[in-house]
């Protein structure tokens, strides 16, 4: 399943939304965002997962597999994409945690529109079900 949260376009998702940054890179890692205890099979069902630097995903201090701030993060992003399809109590059921409720400073959860990968959800009469899951990118930015 492709991602719901990130167009794979070369740019690092967590030096987009923490620096403002939309350098794109030849080389990223692919992130399970829920991932461990078979969640990981859970998200790449679900489209959730993003595109990292390895700084970001790996190896530096604000990488994901390293800082639990980060990490839940994405993790809350994750939720609220998944919930504009699906209800909480079906996220509550498929990954058992709740972590919209996890408390964090929430001011820079938004994904600036400059970034051009933010979602909308598809109003229902247009009938396009079967582009899955009712999202479409909002392209704000060409390249
Ligand atoms: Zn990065
Ligand atoms: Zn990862």
């Amino acid at each position: 399943m492709k991602s719901i949260m990130h167009e794979k376009d070369g740019t690092c998702y967590l030096c987009a939304l923490l620096e403002r940054n939309y350098e794109t890179y030849g080389y990223l890692e692919e992130h399970h965002v829920i991932y461990g205890k078979g969640n990981r099979p859970l998200s790449e069902r679900y489209g959730l997962k993003v595109y990292l630097c390895v700084r970001h995903h790996r190896e530096g201090k604000e990488a994901v597999h390293k800082n639990v701030h980060n990490d839940i993060i994405l993790k809350k992003m994750a939720q609220r994409i998944f919930e504009k399809k699906h209800s909480r109590k079906e996220f509550m059921e498929t990954f058992g945690q709740n972590y919209i409720d996890i408390e964090e400073n929430e001011d820079i959860y938004t994904i600036p529109e400059e970034a051009g990968w933010g979602f909308i959800p598809l109003p229902e009469e247009k009938g396009l079900k079967d582009m899955g899951d009712r999202y479409i990118r909002e392209r704000k930015r060409t390249r």
